[in-house]
């Protein structure tokens, strides 16, 4: 397994692979830029069939996260960790301990969070060997789940995209399919609903698709099919990789927004869903509302000034839409050349400061 040629290296900076026989902790710890701070990223627990499928997420998810910082105006850098297993039957807290003092002799370069198979009472157990931590229970003087903030920025972003497409300024009778209705999905459709959007749902666990039923009046359909929904926007809200080459022909949405994280397969996806004339908000920029939390955790946490923050996705999104259209790219590249210029600045102050 090559790292320095892996397909998703992109000049990182350390990739450290973590290993402590005591526990059994396997766990890889990606830094992909520091130039505007510390890398800070989330810690996900999942069962990677192979170690190339773990390196590859984590190389992918570090990358998002020095772009979702800059583009959400954080004074960060972008990290990512996995720990490889089924957060099932698999995790334990010497587990955890074990991860927490891999975090910590990386000395403050990387600060871990929750993420997909981990939880705030998760980041407590890792708290007990680092500060390096952000996320834990609010009981405990923590910011707890990021879910909501990320919610209220997809649905922010939505508003957005609404307004630019269909130059429409409030919901009413906006036609939304939520895939995946899980942390996000499920405060993402209540908001939705309250907004006054018709919602169509899917999720692979049939009870919570019921209950979306019931309270929001939202069309089941089965996850297969929801790619076809006759709808105005498409929200993925599940799995990374779900924009390729076998869903986006199928879509009749005029815009893709969800929390997913990594939602084109491959970087031509977004040219592939500009051609059929979708506006695609990317994921980085309006998912961030979690990571925006996150940053303000401490005794002065303040969830007004946190929402304030989470509703400059709504301009950053038409900047870049603006940008796309005057520059003749994808939103996708403007996105990721703003965030670039960001570094690059940041990079020419430090080196003449
Ligand atoms: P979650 O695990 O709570 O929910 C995911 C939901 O998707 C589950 O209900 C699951 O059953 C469903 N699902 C899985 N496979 C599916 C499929 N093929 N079709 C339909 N549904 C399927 O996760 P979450 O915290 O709600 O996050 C959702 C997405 O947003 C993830 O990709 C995550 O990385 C991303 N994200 C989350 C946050 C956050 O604050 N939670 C922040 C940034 C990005």
């Amino acid at each position: 397994m090559s790292v320095f040629n892996a397909h998703d290296f992109d000049e990182h900076e350390q990739v450290i692979f973590c290993n402590d026989a005591a526990s059994g902790l396997k766990a890889i710890i990606a830094i992909h830029n520091t130039t505007r701070g510390p890398a800070l990223g989330g810690c996900r627990f999942w069962p990677y069939v192979s170690e190339e499928e773990a390196l590859k997420d984590v190389l992918r998810l570090s990358r998002g996260m020095t772009y979702k910082a800059a583009l959400a105006n954080l004074k960060l850098g972008g990290g990512k960790a996995v720990i490889i297993g089924d957060p099932e039957k698999e995790k334990t807290p010497e587990k955890l301990r074990a991860f927490g003092r891999f975090v910590e002799r990386l000395g403050g370069l990387y600060i871990t969070a929750e993420d997909v198979g981990t939880s705030p009472k998760d980041m407590s157990i890792i708290f007990e060997e680092t500060n390096n931590v952000v996320g834990r229970d609010t009981k405990e003087g923590g910011s707890g789940d990021p879910s909501i903030l990320t919610s209220y920025g997809v649905f922010t972003a939505i508003r957005a995209c609404v307004f630019y497409k269909m130059g429409k300024k409030d919901l009413s009778g906006v036609r939304i399919a939520v895939e995946g209705l899980g942390h996000v999905g499920i405060d993402l459709a209540k908001r939705l609903k309250d907004a006054g959007a018709t919602l169509v749902v899917t999720d692979i666990n049939e009870e919570i698709i019921q209950k979306a039923v019931e309270q929001f009046a939202a069309v089941p359909m089965g996850p297969e099919e929801i790619f076809g929904a006759d709808v105005d926007v498409f929200a993925p809200c599940a799995l990374g990789g779900i924009l390729n080459d076998r869903t986006i022909p199928q879509l009749k949405c005029q815009i893709v927004a969800g929390s997913a994280n990594n939602q084109l397969a491959e970087p031509h996806h977004a040219k592939a869903l500009e051609t059929r004339g979708i506006l695609y908000a990317p994921d980085y920029i309006i998912n961030a509302g979690g990571l925006i939390n996150v940053t303000y955790e401490g005794p002065d946490y303040n969830s007004q000034v946190v929402m304030n923050h989470v509703e400059g996705i709504y301009e950053t999104l038409l900047e870049i839409f603006e940008m796309a259209k005057m520059l003749h790219i994808t939103t996708s590249e403007a996105s990721d050349r703003i965030a670039l210029d960001k570094f690059k600045l940041d990079k020419f102050k430090k080196a003449t400061a």
